[in-house]
C-alpha cells in the first residue's frame, strides 16, 4: 500500500470513529441497506463495493450481496472495510440510495402525476432483475425486470406482482455427448433481499383462494427494486396440501393443472395481496396472459364495495386495465379446459353472479362454441380497454391473429396497438462504455437515455478511441469465455492437454459473432450450419476468419430444441470448428451481459414473423456491437441500411422449408459479401473505418429508441395515464 493510501485510510477510519461511536453497527447496517435494495444491481459504484469486499467469493456467490454479507460479522466487515479503504465509498453509496429513494423531482412526477395516489400494478409471471434472483427464464422476465427498473428511475409510481419460484428455472449442463441436463437448485430465501409482506396487523400476510376442490394459500414476499416494491406469491405455506406447497417451485414446470393454479395465484392471488396490503392501484397492467384472471377479482371487489352490476363493474375495470401480448404463435397462448377453469374459478364465478356459459365465453373467441378451450389471451383482451403488442410488426400479426374477436371491424381497426420494447441501459452497459459516454455527453445524461438528443453526441466520438474500448471489452469477453470453457472441460473430466487448449481458445483479432437465446426451434440456432462446407470456409478463411459463441437453454420438454443444442455443442469434435465454435453452458443474465458487451456481431435469425421482439439484440447496441438479423421483431423497424446488417429482405414464405432455405442462403451472402469484408477492411491506422461508422450509426439511431426508459415513458403516456383517467393520448397501431 502506498503511503498516501495509508494516510487516507487512517484519516478515514479515525474520522468515522470520532464521528460515530457505533460505527461498527452503522457500517454493517448501511451495507445491509444497500444489499437489500436491488438498486445496487444497476449502480456500478455499489456493485464494485461488494465485489471489492471479497472478489473471489463475490463471483462464487453469483454476485449476491446478501449472501456475501452473511459471511461477515459486523466486526469483520468493519475490519475488511478498513483494509480496503471502503468507508467513504460505503457512506457515499448509502447517501445516494437515500437520495434516490426520497427524490420527488422525477419524470413521473411531471408526466404521470395522476398515478401518484394510485399506482400501476404490473403483473408478470417472471422477473429477470439480476442473476442472483433466479425467478426468470428468458426474454419475458428480462423485459419485466427492465420495465420495473425504468419505472423506478423515471419515478413512475408502480408496484410489481409475480410468483416466488423456490427453485427458479433449471441450471443447464451438457453431457459429454452435448445433451442438455437439467439441475434444480433450491434458492435459499435468506440469501435473497426478500422480507415477508405484512398485513394490517403487522403479521406476515397469507392470502387464500377458494376453489371447487379446496383452498389454495400463499404467503407474500416483498423485494425492493429501487423505488418499486415487488410482491411475490409463494405457495409453500403450512395448511396447503403437499402438492400445493411445491406449486410455485419451478418456472414453467408441471402440467396444465400446475399452470392454471400458478396463474390463479398470480392474477387473483396478486390482486388479493394488494388489497390486503392497502394498495389501491389506479391501473392494472397484465404483462402477458398469465395474470389475466386478475381483473376478475378486481371486478368482484368493485361489485361488493360499490354495489355495481357485473357488466358495469367490468366496464370500469376494463378501462383501468392494460394488456400486453407477446406471442405471435397461436399455439403459444395458454389455453385451459373448461373443467379446469370451473374447478379453479368456480367460486369466484358464483360471486360474480355468472352462469357457467357466461363465464366460459369470457375466454372464448366464439362465445357460443362450447368446445373452444378457455384462452388467457382472449380473456385478457376482453377485460382490458388498452391492449398492445411489443413491436410494430408484431402489432400487425396480433391484429390479424385476434381479428375474430372483433368480426365487425376491419383489420387495421382491431384495438391492439404496439409499444416496442426496450432494454434498461444501466443494466446492460459496460462500464468502459459508460465512462466513454460520460466524457462525450452532458452531465447526468443517464437520466435521459430515452431521449434522442443526447445520443447525437456520439457523432463527436473519436473512432480510434471507440474501437480501442470495444477491443478491450472483447478481450474481457474472451477471458470470461475461456474461464467458462475450462470449467466445462474440467467438469467433464477432460485431459490436461484439453484444458490447456481451452485456456487459449479464441483469438481477439478475429471477427466474433454471438448467438444466445432460448433454443426454441423457430429461432433456428442451426441456420448458420445449413451448409457445413460453406460455413467451414468462412470460419477457417486464412485471412479473414470468423469465430462464433453460442449459449442458451432449451425448455426441458422441448426435445427438438435439445437436439439443436447437441448439434452445435458437438461441433467441438469436428476439427474444422473445434476452436472457433463454442457453446457456453447455463445461459443466464450474467452470461448474456458478458456476451452483449464484447461481441462484434450479434446474430438473430428467427423464422419471420415468429420473433415478437428479440430483446438481446438491443443490449449490444449501446455497447458498440452490430446486429445481424432477419427483419423480424424490433429489427424490422430498427434497421435503416447503415446501422447494422439485415439477413434477407423482410419477407417469408408459407412453407417453412422454403423460408429456411432462402434465409440460410441470405445469411451466407451477407456474411461473405458485407460483414466479413467490412470488418477486415482496415485503413492505414489499422482501423475498420466503415465498421466503426456503423457502430456510431447504430448507437445514434437505436440506443434511445430501444431503451426501456423510452418504453416506460410510452406506456405512461399512451396506456397508464389514460387508463388512470388522465388525458388520453392514442397509441399507434
Ligand atoms: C435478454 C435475454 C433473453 C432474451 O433474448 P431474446 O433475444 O429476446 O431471445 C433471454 N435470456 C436472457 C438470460 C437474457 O438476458
Amino acid at each position: 500500500m502506498s503511503s498516501i493510501e495509508s494516510i487516507l485510510q487512517r484519516m478515514e477510519t479515525s474520522q468515522t470513529h470520532t464521528q460515530d461511536q457505533q460505527s461498527v453497527e452503522d457500517l454493517y447496517e448501511k451495507c445491509q441497506a444497500l444489499a437489500n435494495n436491488l438498486w445496487w444491481s444497476w449502480t456500478p459504484e455499489v456493485e464494485h463495493l461488494f465485489r471489492d469486499l471479497e472478489p473471489v467469493r463475490w463471483r462464487q456467490l453469483d454476485h449476491n450481496p446478501v449472501a456475501l454479507l452473511k459471511e461477515f460479522t459486523p466486526e469483520r466487515l468493519f475490519e475488511r472495510a478498513t483494509e480496503m479503504v471502503l468507508f467513504s465509498r460505503i457512506n457515499q453509496a448509502f447517501r445516494r440510495l437515500k437520495e434516490y429513494m426520497a427524490s420527488r423531482q422525477t419524470w413521473g412526477a411531471t408526466h404521470a402525476g395522476v398515478l401518484g395516489a394510485r399506482p400501476v400494478a404490473y403483473f408478470s409471471a417472471e422477473f429477470g432483475i439480476h442473476e442472483s434472483l433466479p425467478i426468470y427464464s428468458g426474454g419475458l422476465g428480462v423485459l419485466s425486470g427492465d420495465h420495473i427498473k425504468s419505472a423506478s428511475s423515471l419515478g413512475v409510481p408502480l408496484v410489481a406482482v409475480g410468483l416466488f419460484y423456490a427453485q427458479g428455472y433449471f441450471r443447464q449442463q451438457l453431457s459429454p455427448e452435448g445433451y442438455q441436463e437439467e439441475k434444480y437448485i433450491d434458492t435459499l430465501i435468506e440469501n435473497l433481499p426478500a422480507r415477508p409482506a405484512l398485513d394490517a396487523n403487522g403479521e406476515p400476510l397469507i392470502i387464500t383462494i377458494e376453489t371447487r376442490t379446496g383452498k389454495l394459500m400463499a404467503k407474500v414476499w416483498k423485494i425492493q427494486v429501487g423505488r418499486v416494491p415487488l410482491y411475490l406469491m409463494d405457495s409453500n405455506v403450512e395448511g396447503n396440501r403437499p402438492e400445493d406447497r411445491t406449486l410455485t417451485s419451478r418456472l414453467y414446470g408441471g402440467d396444465e393443472r400446475t399452470r392454471i393454479r400458478q396463474e390463479l395465484l398470480l392474477g387473483v392471488g396478486g390482486v388479493k395481496a394488494l388489497q390486503a396490503l392497502g394498495i389501491n392501484p389506479g391501473v392494472f397492467h397484465l404483462n402477458e396472459g398469465h395474470s389475466a384472471f386478475g381483473p376478475l377479482e378486481v371486478i368482484r371487489h368493485r361489485m361488493e364495495e360499490d354495489g355495481l352490476h357485473f357488466d358495469d363493474a367490468l366496464r370500469e375495470v376494463a378501462m383501468q386495465s392494460v394488456f400486453t401480448t407477446h406471442t405471435p404463435v397461436p399455439a403459444g397462448h395458454d389455453r385451459f379446459s373448461p373443467e379446469l377453469v370451473e374447478e379453479h374459478l368456480g367460486p369466484l364465478r358464483d360471486q360474480l353472479g355468472l352462469s357457467y356459459e357466461q363465464f366460459m365465453s369470457l375466454g372464448r373467441v366464439d362465445p357460443q362454441n362450447p368446445t373452444e378451450p378457455f384462452c388467457m389471451t382472449v380473456i385478457g383482451l376482453k377485460l382490458s380497454r388498452t391492449a398492445n403488442s411489443v413491436s410494430q410488426l408484431h402489432g400487425h400479426v396480433s391484429r390479424r391473429m385476434w381479428s375474430h374477436l372483433w368480426p365487425w371491424r376491419v383489420e387495421s381497426e382491431i384495438p391492439i396497438g404496439h409499444i416496442t420494447n426496450g432494454v434498461h441501459s444501466s443494466s446492460w452497459l459496460a462500464e468502459q462504455m459508460r465512462n466513454f459516454y460520460d466524457r462525450l455527453f452532458p452531465a447526468n445524461w443517464m437520466s435521459s437515455v430515452g431521449e434522442p438528443e443526447i445520443w447525437q453526441g456520439i457523432h463527436k466520438a473519436d473512432p480510434g478511441e471507440l474501437w480501442e474500448i470495444h477491443n478491450t471489452l472483447k478481450t474481457m469477453l474472451l477471458s470470461f469465455i475461456r474461464r467458462r470453457v475450462v470449467s466445462q472441460c474440467r467438469r467433464r473430466g477432460e485431459s490436461e492437454a484439453a484444458l490447456e487448449k481451452a485456456r487459449n481458445v479464441l483469438d481477439p483479432t478475429i471477427l466474433t459473432i454471438g448467438f444466445a437465446r432460448r433454443f426454441a426451434t423457430y429461432k433456428r440456432a442451426n441456420l448458420l450450419f445449413s451448409d457445413l462446407d460453406r460455413v467451414a470456409a468462412l470460419v477457417n478463411d486464412p485471412c479473414r476468419p470468423v469465430q462464433i459463441v453460442f449459449s442458451g437453454k432449451a425448455h426441458p420438454k422441448d426435445e427438438p430444441g435439445k437436439q439443436l443444442i447437441q448439434l452445435i455443442a458437438q461441433l467441438r469434435t469436428d476439427p474444422r470448428f473445434a476452436d472457433r465454435v463454442l457453446f457456453i453452458e447455463d445461459y443466464d443474465i450474467n452470461v448474456c451481459r458478458h456476451l452483449v458487451q464484447g461481441v462484434d456481431v450479434w446474430l438473430n435469425n428467427p423464422r419471420r414473423p415468429l420473433e415478437a421482439l428479440g430483446t438481446s439484440g438491443q443490449k449490444v447496441v449501446l455497447n458498440g456491437g452490430l446486429n445481424l438479423s432477419i427483419l423480424d421483431g424490433w429489427w424490422a423497424e430498427a434497421y435503416d441500411g447503415v446501422n447494422g446488417f439485415a439477413i434477407g429482405k423482410g419477407s417469408h414464405h408459407l412453407n417453412d422449408a422454403v423460408t429456411d432455405k432462402r434465409d440460410g442462403a441470405a445469411l451466407y451472402e451477407v456474411l461473405e459479401n458485407e460483414v466479413v469484408p467490412m470488418f477486415y477492411k482496415r485503413d492505414i491506422d489499422g482501423l475498420p473505418r466503415e465498421w466503426i461508422k456503423r457502430m456510431i450509426n447504430s448507437i445514434a439511431t437505436l440506443a434511445w429508441r430501444f431503451s426501456s426508459d423510452r418504453m416506460v415513458m410510452d406506456y405512461a403516456r399512451h396506456a397508464y395515464v389514460p387508463a388512470a383517467g388522465g388525458l388520453s393520448c392514442q397509441m399507434e397501431n
